[in-house]
């Protein structure tokens, strides 16, 4: 069986065939860096980690580009140009550059909370700001963009006359119509630079205030958002490539409008597979300034902001996004972060238990067939679902659909005599792959952490040794000490020693 993804180009499931074979080249949309990222920017990045991973297990071998916005860009198309960049760092009193590698560094660190793999390129626009003079210019030369005031706009109605009868109507991935943009759009500020209303900005002359500007054909100003991003990929990934990804409200009119550009410069469609995840609404309503519903991450992970009840840990929030089809509506609530929260925590002690479950001494014989069937058929389900354009959450309701299976083994509810050779190490083996490398999860219980776990173990084994040789004063030290830290021993039957931390 192979991957069927859903291209939000064709409104369909079709099956994933690669230009190179073997090769995927993947562009996914990354954050403007004017402020903090916030829950919602969470499930993008996660996402497409999560589609990263996925078809490295394939085998592919995967150019992950995510570019980084460090120049202002409009917030609605339409407005005025803002530049946020210049305009919080006036707020902030620091260096445009200084705002930049703040939020950058910062998001950073976000995305290492979340366990997401760093993409294979990660450009910034500011560092391809020739890049995109160049394809303005090439824009206006083939007659599709036109300057006024220093400014230059791209012409949708020219686009899109010569453009749609080959196949490339303006609209083609938000399904929007063009005649009906230009009845719609509002009358606002700037408008009258404009030929018409739908046409949007490739470069904007900048007002004296404006910080960050740079010298161009057509005076110092900056680049308008969406140019950044068919630039990016043209060099990256070429003029055609293989996945465009980002969130569902980037369709309109950021990846419209990408779409414009690269083809008139390129002559083809960039990407042949446009995947777009879903929003995150909190308490069934949209996030936004007006609901003052925006929770930062840093926030999210310490608790502190009016609608959260505790801190989540980002692991439980990337569960938390897993359970749901990246496709579905997600809404967030303190009772769902709570129930994800424990469902993590079950999940990965079942995985724990499992990994240290002894496969040796088991009957070399054939085993209870129908729980081992059982077994099989859930564990096979996890590449399937996966196919079937990324299922995360059929996955992890096939993976808890076998934690009573292992916990029972692990508690000798589950006879090992039953279970026939080599069938612990195939589930260690496949949990392993999915747990770890394809979702990327990670435990929440400080005990877990390998390098702690090891220094408990070296603890443990002095005590023992202490008191073999009679030194109580040394074995009640480390036990006394270690409950004033909150660490309790305690002796199990079998003689071992395990601890639990507060
Ligand atoms: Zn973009």
């Amino acid at each position: 069986m192979s991957l069927k993804v859903y291209n939000t180009l064709t409104r369909q499931k079709e099956d994933f065939i690669t230009i190179t074979p073997g090769h995927v080249g993947m562009y996914v949309c990354g954050p403007t860096v004017s402020g903090e990222s916030h829950l919602g920017h969470a499930r993008p990045f996660i996402t497409f980690d999560i589609v990263y991973r996925y078809l490295m297990h394939l085998g592919y071998k995967v150019r992950y580009v995510r570019n980084i916005t460090d120049a202002g860009h409009f917030e609605e198309e339409g407005r005025e140009a803002e530049d946020k960049i210049s305009k919080k760092a006036l707020l902030e009193r620091l260096e445009p550059m200084e705002l930049v590698q703040k939020y950058t560094n910062l998001y950073h660190w976000a995305m290492q909370q979340f366990n997401n793999l760093p993409p294979s390129i990660e450009p910034t626009a500011t560092g391809h700001i020739i890049e995109q003079i160049e394809m303005i210019k090439k824009i206006i030369a083939d007659g599709y963009a036109y300057e006024a005031n220093g400014s230059v706009y791209f012409d949708v109605e020219k686009y899109n006359e010569d453009f749609a009868p080959q196949g490339h109507p303006y609209g083609m991935l938000s399904g929007r119509i063009l005649e009906d943009m230009l009845e719609t759009t509002r009358e606002l500020d700037n408008q009258e630079e404009k030929r018409n209303k739908a046409d949007f900005a490739l470069w904007k002359n900048a007002p004296p205030e404006h910080i960050m500007r740079w010298n161009s054909p057509w005076g110092e100003g900056f680049p308008g958002w969406h140019i950044e991003c068919s630039a990016m990929s043209t060099k990256y990934l070429g003029a055609e490539f293989d996945i465009h990804g980002g969130g569902m409200d980037l369709q309109f009119p950021h990846h419209e409008c990408e779409i414009a550009q690269s083809t008139v410069c390129n002559h083809k469609t960039p990407a042949r597979y446009w995947l777009h995840n879903n929003m995150i609404t909190i308490n069934g309503r949209k996030m936004g300034k007006s609901y003052n519903n925006v929770i930062k991450l840093s926030e999210l992970f310490s608790g502190d902001h009016p609608a959260l009840e505790q801190a989540y840990h980002p692991m439980v929030i990337r569960f938390f996004i897993l359970q749901t089809h990246y496709r579905s509506t997600l809404d967030f609530s303190n009772e769902a972060l709570k129930a994800s929260e424990k469902g993590l925590k079950r999940l990965m002690e079942a995985y724990e238990n499992l990994n240290k479950l002894q496969a040796a001494g088991f009957a070399p014989r054939a085993g209870d067939t129908e729980l081992e069937a059982k077994c099989v058929k859930l564990v096979t389900g996890f590449d399937e679902f996966m196919n079937d354009d990324f299922n995360t959450a059929k996955v992890l309701a096939n993976m808890f659909e076998l934690v009573p299976v292992i916990n029972g083994i692990k508690d000798k509810h589950i006879a090992t005599e039953a279970l026939s050779a080599g069938f612990i190490e195939k589930l260690q083996a496949q949990m392993k792959v999915y747990v770890e490398d394809v979702f990327g999860l990670t435990s929440i219980n400080a005990a877990d952490n390998g390098k702690l776990s090891g220094v408990m173990q070296l603890l443990i084994d002095i005590r023992k040794e202490a008191k073999i040789r009679k030194d109580y004063v040394t074995s009640d030290k480390i036990r006394n000490e270690l409950a004033g830290l909150g660490i309790q021993l305690k002796d199990e039957k079998d003689g071992n020693i395990s601890y639990t931390i507060n």
